[in-house]
């Protein structure tokens, strides 16, 4: 008979391509990571985990159980409370709640395998930003989307948002498609839509029916208040959308490789809960059966008492403090070397990145003249840039777009 093989065709599975980082020795500047770094290049343990761990440790209530099918309920309660604001009219009325994913990534696999095996209404179009975070495209389309549409976002010409772009490619969606939106900190633009421009697109979601996925990777990070940056989340459940939205508690808590998430489902009506909850336990025991815990008592502990959600606020603060700070460096900089362009959008984009603008041949001028290593999209990491390395950095940016 056959015997079986794992001669697997590698186009079958090829990552996106052309969007890897560089790998980069120490004598090279690294703009390409999307994790936050000190001053010092350092990664960062928030000082409110630190001292949330020490209070785990210290708890003989807490062990290495396995927590719920659906997770941690301290947890997914706090985040869900976290995104949509603890004044909710969805929490009050019951029709809103959290489970539990694994971070940001595991969060939208789960939310996009229950719309595209459990939704019974909806169309197995899912769209995506261009350019955007290509893993999307992945997720969506192994959870089952058949068809992944990209919707225009970046106007290259003015570095800015393409808002009539993207109506116009929304409003031309099947009726009761999926899209899906960066809730704030776009990766990899760092442009996010302003509460007007908000306001416009959910008009179009409403006239198409379509169904809107949140990924909320950088609550917090964008303007350094959580609330503020759950604003267009909170906008479409107050005008009684029904949506999901996928948190990822890696860069706002630091927490990377806890591999938190808690995906958010806000229905129109109550009586769905039950039904909902028990085909996502099926969707989770198929996938995982019960997720990750120590992630989740750290946040849950923090969220909870109210002296230590300060201190998450103030750590919160700390680094996007930081990062605004060398965008207005790095424009600074390239302004008073009257580098050619405008840099105006540096300091207007938010959160971890920066869309600089700058075309493929030019990341590949840096990349072999300067040894900066940055994504040949355009796309730097502020966290990647200090008071040590951003005048050498405006300098090469000079060179690179002077040449
Ligand atoms: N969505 C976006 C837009 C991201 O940038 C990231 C992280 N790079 C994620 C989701 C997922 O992050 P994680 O799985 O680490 O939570």
């Amino acid at each position: 008979g056959l015997q079986p093989s794992l001669l697997v065709s590698e186009d079958k599975q090829k990552l996106p391509a052309g969007n890897q980082t560089v790998t980069a020795s120490s004598s090279w500047s690294t703009l390409g990571a999307g994790v936050y770094r000190t001053e010092e290049g350092k990664p960062w343990i928030l000082p409110v985990v630190k001292e949330a761990v020490k209070l785990l440790s210290a708890d003989p209530a807490v062990n290495f159980e396995y927590v719920p099918m659906l997770g941690l309920e301290a947890f997914t309660t706090a985040a869900t409370r976290l995104l949509l604001g603890a004044d909710s009219p969805a929490l009050r009325d019951g029709r809103a709640f959290g489970v539990q994913g694994i971070a940001g990534t595991g969060s939208l696999r789960i939310a996009a395998d229950f719309l595209a095996t459990v939704v019974p209404n909806l169309t197995k179009v899912a769209y995506i930003s261009r350019p955007g975070w290509d893993n999307h495209r992945l997720l969506f389309t192994r959870a089952g989307f058949t068809e992944i549409r990209e919707y225009r976002y970046w106007h290259a010409a003015e570095c800015a948002l393409d808002i009539a772009g993207m109506l116009e490619d929304l409003g031309g969606a099947p009726e009761r498609s999926v899209v899906i939106f960066h809730a704030c900190a776009h990766n990899p633009t760092g442009v996010d839509p302003t509460h007007d421009q908000w306001r416009e697109i959910l008009k179009v979601v409403k006239q198409r029916s379509l169904f809107p996925v949140f990924d909320v990777a950088y609550q917090g990070f964008a303007s350094g208040d959580p609330d503020i940056d759950a604003w267009p989340v909170r906008l479409f459940v107050s005008e009684g959308v029904e949506l999901l939205a996928c948190q990822s508690f890696a860069k706002n808590f630091g927490l990377y490789n806890q591999r938190l998430g808690n995906i958010v489902i806000v229905t129109a009506n109550p009586e769905t809960v039950h039904p909902i909850r028990s085909q996502l336990a099926i969707i989770i025991r198929g996938t995982f059966t019960s997720p990750p815990a120590y992630g989740a008592q750290i946040v849950a502990r923090i969220l909870s008492d109210p002296q230590l959600t300060v201190q998450w606020k103030a750590d919160l603060n700390t680094m996007s403090t930081r990062l605004m700070e060398m965008r207005q460096q790095l424009r600074t900089r390239l302004e008073t070397k009257n580098t050619p362009g405008s840099w105006r959008h540096l300091t207007e984009q938010r959160g971890m990145f920066a869309f600089t603008g700058l075309n493929e041949r030019q990341c590949e001028y840096l990349k072999t003249q300067w040894h900066i290593a940055l994504l040949k999209s355009g796309r730097i990491s502020l966290s990647g840039l200090s008071m040590q390395n951003v005048e050498r950095v405006s300098q090469a940016f000079y060179d690179a777009v002077t040449t």
